[in-house]
Order: C-alpha cells, then structure tokens, then sequence
C-alpha cells in the first residue's frame, strides 16, 4: 500500500506509523517527492487499510494493485534514474553499451573498448562467465575475463558491465564490475536475484526467453525488495513461433513497461535478432519507441569471435549506427549521453567531479535561462549539460548578460534562431552590447508543444487556451479545429502552465512543451499540436570572458560592419570563400546610432587548420569599421 502523509505531518507520527507498519510485518521505504512524501509498505501481511488511514499524519492510503509493487508506477510515480558513476540511465539521455559477447583476451577486450568509445559507447559490455546452450561451446574466460574487462575499463574510463551466473561469484563481481548483468536465462532464478539484489550494486536483469512483462517485472521486484534500488529492465526478445530471427524483439515492451513501472528499460537488438544487419534497424526502432538506451554486441573480427559472431557487428557498423542514433534522438526530444573525455569543450576542465568549472561557492553550476520554470530554454539546459546543474530562472534576457558579468551565474543559454520563426533579434543585439560575454556552445533542441489543463480536466471542458503568441501561431492548424476556444496571448509558453495551475479552473488550458506539465502537475491532454513537426531552436550557451576553454572548437560566430561603399560585404564573403571557409549564418541588424547602416553576423566552420581561419579574419579587419569574435566552440 501507499500511505500518503499530510503535509504537515510531525516527526513523531511519522516515527511511530513507521513502527506500526513494521510490527504488522511490512517493509517500509519513505520516498519524499516534490509535491509529497509517502511511505511505501510492501508485504507478506494482510491488513484492512483503514486501520492506516486514521492514524495521525496520515492524509490518505492507496492499495498497490500490481503483484509487482516496488517496481509498480503506482509506487513510485517519476521516473528512477539508476546512476553508474556519472552517467545516469533513465533519464533524458540514451545509454549505449557495446562491447563483444564475450571477453576472449585482454588484446580483443582493450582494442574493442577504444573503438567503441571512440564511436560513442559509454559503458562496455563483455561476458567472462557465458551461459551457453551447448556443454561444448566457449565458456568464457571466468575471473581473468573480468580482470581484462576491468584493464580495459582503467585505460578507457568506461564503467563495465558483465554477466553474473552463480552465487559463488558475488565476491569477485563485487569487486570488478560497475553493473550486474542477470542473463535471460537467469531471470528466474530467484536465489541468485535475492543476493544480487542485497549487493547493492547497479544491476541490468534481462527478460527471460520465455517470459511475460509480468514476469520480468516480479523478478525485478526480488532485487528491489532485497534492497536495490538501481535496477535496469532489459527486453533482450523472446521466443515465438517466428524461426527466421534467433528471438523475436518485443519492441512493445518498451511503452508497456514504462507504463506500468518506474524502472528505465534498455534494448538488446544483438540476442533480439540474432542477425549483424538486422540489429541497426532494431537499435533506431528500439530507440523511437522510448527505450533508455541499448546493449550492443561488437567485436573486431565478428567472423573469428568465439560467441554470437553472427549478430556482433563490425567497428564501422556500430559507429554507423552511433550516428544514425545522434541524428534521431533530438527528434525524440532526447540527447545521447556522451563520456565528458569525448567532448573537447570547456566541459572537460576536470576540476572537481563534474567536470565543471566549480563555481565559487563550491555548489552546482548555475546557468541562467530566460522565462518560468519548464520554459524551452530550460530544457535547453537539460540537453546540453549532462552533468547536475542548477537552473536559474531571468524575467528578460538582458538579465541573463548582467548576471553573468556580476558572477551571479556561471553560464547562459539563449534562444537565437528558430526553424520558423527566425532569428531572436534581442538577443543578436545584446551580443553586441556585451563585448564581454562569449559564446562557448550551441544546442539546437526539437520544439513540440502540447495542449495541457488541469488534472482532472478533459479536452471537452476547455473554453480558453494561453500561450505565448508564437505557440498559439504555431499550433495555428489545431486551434482552428477547436474555434469555440478563446486563444490568450500570454508572455510565455511556461508561464502560461504555472498560470492556468495557479488559477485552477477546468475550463483554461495552456500551449507549451510537456516539461513544464510536469513541473506544474498538471495534464497533457494533447502531445505534438505543432503544425509543423520541424520546429526546433537553436541556442547559444554564453559565460564570460576568460572562462571559455574550448578545445578543438569547429565553429565560429563573428561580427563586423562594412564599409559605406560598393562591395563592400561582398569583399568579406569574398574573403572567407578564398579561404574556403564555410559560411553557416549571415545576420543583419541595424547599426545602433547609425541608421541605415547594418552589422552583419556570420557563422562559419572552422577549418582543421586554425591558421587558415586567422588570416582570413585579419584580412576582413582591413575591410570593416568593426570586427569582434562572439565565440568559437563545438557545434
Ligand atoms: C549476453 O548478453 O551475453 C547474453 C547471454 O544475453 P541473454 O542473457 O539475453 O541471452
Ligand atoms: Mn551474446
């Protein structure tokens, strides 16, 4: 059962319901959420609830009706986020793990590492111990398996994961491996899932060849109510009357899961299929339906491997796929997690655990967004910093400048294009305004609004819809099937939720992104009412001068006013086609006091060379009044 405490609910009767419900034989786990705290009570015992519910401290008791409790959405509403080191699993970014079926020397398991995190993998995957079908076949190379893979593990800086097949082992896993890896085999087998559970380690369970989604998620509950709550679901195919793939991917599971369970659900397209070439397709499916990330077998010479050789894929395959994935998953409003040694920006400056500049108090960076919490712009935030930040909401964007220059904020990330509706004048000016402030990165995200009420409000109670006018303009088609509604412009997208939140009545409705739904509590009552599904803005992500430490930088953003006389643009163009360089962006603005004269800002790639991007800039200083670099970072 869920037993919901009061608001106001004192210590001490927390205390003592807490000793209440152990004496009648529960478990009891306390999850304190934003808008409430409850107690999770799971077991054996039977107990009317109403006994509960009249117990100080207590504002209401709801019946767990899953068999699977701990692991039930009913339990635990958010999402759990099982965290391996620095990366976590289960949130807005995909995982992906590769490596070979199996570990075969410590050369195989060290070369395949590198190319797979060099491709984009962060975690490696190899089996020591291999459960195989024939007594004949390769066994795995046991503990030394797990030594190489934590050699391995050393000089790459992945976490790894293995297969664990018996008790016996828990002491050596222990020691080597970053996440348990429970096989499909093993899915069943209770004693190994209650002393794994009690390790306390991250674990992976793969779904049995024969299991349903019911029982894949009891299983999971064994480790869960033996103490772990790091658990990670794994649809890895099962067994049907199809012959042609080895298993069949029940692609399904993922929506079901993540209907019923709080748990994040990977995907093994390798053992789902069975087959090299029909394991990329899977991995995108797999990807689009909601799975959190995937296991992906890969191995230098699949043809030689000892195990799975067919379904393992080559090197360039997997990069292949590594980059098909980058390219879908800002579609699905997600991001790929990236190990911060990959990302040659100012995010690499090692101090501290994050990877972060540490600000000046020690605490987590802050980064300066304009509008209410849930805007686009903090979304923004979430996609392009991995590591914990903490998001500071401005009323305006000239704030976000000051703030940055007072050292009240570390970073800032501003809007300045969109797909549709163009670019973001305010803040191409403020640029200029502030020599001081340097770009260090972009991040485009995917714009989707959706249609959010109340809790309990239904589609059929609406009578006025609130959104910034450049949401109601971009929901146009919609809203025109909906013209009983009254459409109210309202500053912001996100600030229109927290409006209709704070007003409370059924009849208001509000256009913004899902995020700001769940900051607010309240419903999406339509997802994805953009007419045109290619909406996506491009922001910037500022700090000031000094503290912009990009290495390999592959873009540049400048600005420069041109001479009063024939040509003149045409002669910087001229200049940078010379030296081949690519030109992404050009923007006009005014020149501020001089009308009718324009700044122009260009975006250009930056060669490997940076030399060549130098002399073109020193030659186009010759040709203009004004010249300023507004940044140079990693697209
Ligand atoms: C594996 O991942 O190597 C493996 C044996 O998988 P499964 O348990 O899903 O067959
Ligand atoms: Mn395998």
């Amino acid at each position: 059962m869920i037993v919901v405490l009061e608001h106001n609910a004192k210590e001490s009767d927390i205390l003592s319901l807490k000793s209440f419900l152990k004496e009648k034989g529960f478990k009891v786990h306390e999850i304190v959420g934003q808008e409430e705290t409850i107690l999770g009570a799971v077991g054996i015992a039977h107990i009317d609830l109403r006994e509960v519910e009249i117990l100080p401290g207590v504002a209401r008791v709801i019946p767990i009706t899953k068999p699977f409790k701990l692991a039930s959405r009913e339990f635990k509403k958010e999402d759990t986020v099982v965290k391996v080191g620095p990366i976590k699993i289960g949130g807005q970014r995909i995982v992906v793990i590769a490596g070979p079926c199996a570990v075969e020397s410590r050369k195989q398991i060290i070369e395949t590492a590198k190319y797979v995190k060099e491709a984009g993998a962060v975690i490696l995957r190899g089996g020591a111990f291999k459960p195989r079908t024939s007594p004949y076949s390769f066994q795995g190379l046991g503990e030394k398996g797990l030594k190489y893979l934590k050699d391995a593990s050393e000089i790459t800086g992945m976490p790894i994961i293995s297969e664990i097949v018996s008790i016996e082992h828990l002491d050596m896993f222990k020691e080597y491996v970053d996440i348990l890896q429970i096989g499909a085999r093993n899915m069943q087998n209770f004693e190994l899932l209650k002393k794994v559970g009690a390790l306390g380690k991250p674990v992976l369970l793969k779904r049995g060849l024969a299991a349903t989604i019911n029982d894949l998620l009891m299983s999971a509950e064994y480790l869960l109510a033996n103490g772990n709550d790091s658990v990670i679901l794994c649809e890895r195919g099962i067994k049907t009357f199809e012959t042609y793939t080895r298993n069949t991917l029940d692609i399904s599971a993922i929506p079901v899961v993540k209907k019923l369970s709080h748990l994040p659900i990977m995907v093994d397209p390798s053992h789902g299929t069975g087959i090299r070439n029909k394991v990329p397709p899977m991995a995108l499916a797999a990807i689009a339906a909601g799975s959190d990330g995937l296991m992906v077998e890969v191995h230098p010479e699949p043809e030689k491997a000892l195990s799975d050789g067919p379904q393992s894929l080559y090197p360039e395959q997997f990069e292949k796929l590594m980059r098909d994935i980058e390219a879908l998953a800002p579609v699905l409003g997600k991001e790929v997690y990236k190990l911060s040694e990959n990302r040659d920006d100012f995010r690499t400056v090692r101090i501290g655990e994050s990877g972060f500049v540490k600000t000046g108090t020690g605490k987590l960076p802050r980064i300066g967004f304009q509008g209410e919490r849930g805007a686009f712009s903090e979304k923004a935030i979430y996609s392009y910093f991995q590591e914990d930040v903490e998001p500071v909401a401005f009323l305006s964007f000239k704030n976000i400048f000051d703030a940055i220059l007072k050292n009240n904020i570390d970073y800032g990330v501003i809007p300045i294009e969109n797909s549709l509706a163009g670019s973001i004048h305010e803040n191409y000016d403020l640029l200029l305004r502030y020599p001081d402030i340097r770009i260090v990165g972009e991040k485009k995200i995917r714009i989707m609004h959706s249609l959010i009420g109340l809790p309990n409000a239904e589609t059929g109670d609406i009578k006025k819809v609130f959104s910034h006018p450049q949401g109601l303009a971009q929901c146009g088609k919609y809203l025109e099937s909906h013209n009983e509604w009254e459409l109210v412009p309202y500053y912001d997208t996100a600030g229109a939720v927290a409006f209709i939140a704070r007003e409370g009545r059924k009849e208001n409705a509000a256009i913004a992104g899902r995020q700001a739904a769940a900051v607010y509590k309240m419903k999406v009552l339509k997802e994805g009412i953009e007419t045109n599904p290619q909406n996506y803005t491009r922001f910037f992500i500022i700090t000031r001068e000094g503290r912009e430490n990009i290495k390999n930088p592959d873009k540049s953003s400048f600005v420069v006013s041109t001479l009063d006389r024939p040509g003149s643009l045409y002669l910087t163009l001229k200049i940078l086609a010379a030296h081949r360089l690519n030109m992404k962006k050009l923007e006009s603005r005014p020149f501020p006091g001089k009308p009718w004269e324009y700044m122009f800002y260009i975006d250009v790639e930056l060669p490997d060379n940076p030399a060549v991007f130098n002399k073109a800039i020193d030659e186009i200083k010759k040709n203009t009044d004004y010249f300023r670099i507004l940044g140079r970072y990693k697209s």
